[in-house]
């Protein structure tokens, strides 16, 4: 029996001795959460066999991209990097998947903020897309066939694009074309095996669908919750996520249009669109 079953064990034991119907449910809660979460891997802590597993399943393999951003004085600079991580720890009971490592340095823009003293971390998104084109041709050559990147920085402008998501985009796009091109050769897709493209291109089978890109909040939700920068809308969804990057006694010294709405958040708000937020994301995640 391993440390962790002996906990368990010792866990079980104590409720059913002195057990109400909540200890009950609790512990149905708690011990079913170990088992589906039993299922998931983070890749980091894949082993080669489950590696092998997870290509062979096409399971979808995520990874978290985001930026490091002045977010008002009462929240935490990972905002956006976080709400995608976040989201996605309690996505992995609910669904097969593999999270890779976030990527948290992406194109900040110092638009809301200066970086002095602020926190925001800026980088470039022409150093951005020759960077993600190597992390998607690398996962490409595992052999992963089902992956998909998930931001949220600027996503209301995502179906233009902004420099971040752009650079991701280009960065699939390029790594996809290139590794075609090195494993069946120039004139890949002008050959007679290519001849049912189309058809696959609408079952959304053809090769241009190994990597996807994601808003974190799709148009729905975007349109209909409170879409904003460190206003009601992000302190609301941090105060459910991760209640400890935000300090609401900080609200007051916030002097920014952006911030005013702030006052209004609360982590019931933010726990019912992470609710919508993981439904879509799940179903965008099978497609
Ligand atoms: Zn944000």
């Amino acid at each position: 029996m391993s440390q962790e079953n002996i906990f368990l064990f010792f866990v079980i034991i104590c409720f059913i001795s002195h057990s109400s119907i909540t200890d009950i449910l609790f512990l149905i809660f708690f011990v079913g959460n170990i088992l589906i979460k039993g299922a998931n891997v983070r890749f980091e802590f894949m082993l080669p066999y489950q590696i092998k597993e997870a290509i062979a399943k096409n399971i979808p393999v995520v990874l978290p991209i985001g930026v490091l951003e002045y977010h008002g004085e009462h929240m935490a600079v990972g905002m956006d990097t976080l709400a995608v991580t976040k989201i996605l720890d309690r996505l992995e009971s609910q669904m097969e998947v593999v999270i890779l490592p976030p990527f948290s340095y992406g194109a900040a823009s110092y638009a809301v903020a200066a970086p002095e003293q602020s926190g925001t971390l800026h980088v470039d998104s022409a150093a951005l897309a020759p960077l993600a084109e190597q992390l998607f041709t690398g996962l490409l050559r595992i052999g992963f066939r089902n992956i998909h990147g998930v931001i949220h920085h600027q996503t209301e402008n995502f179906a233009s694009g902004m420099p971040t998501d752009l650079a991701f985009k280009i960065g699939a796009r390029q790594s996809i074309f290139k590794f075609l091109e090195s494993t069946l050769g120039e004139a890949w897709w002008g050959s007679k095996d290519m001849n049912d493209y189309y058809s696959k291109h609408k079952e959304g089978t053809d090769p241009f669908n190994w990597i996807k890109l994601h808003p974190l909040m799709d148009n729905e939700i975007i349109n209909n919750y409170i879409f904003d920068h460190a206003g009601e809308g992000e302190t609301s969804l941090l105060m459910a996520l991760a209640p400890e990057a935000v300090e609401m006694s900080r609200i007051s010294e916030n002097n920014t249009w952006y911030t005013k709405s702030a006052k209004n958040s609360s982590s019931e708000k933010g726990e019912l669109v992470i609710l919508q937020i993981i439904k879509s994301l799940i179903n965008r995640l099978k497609k």
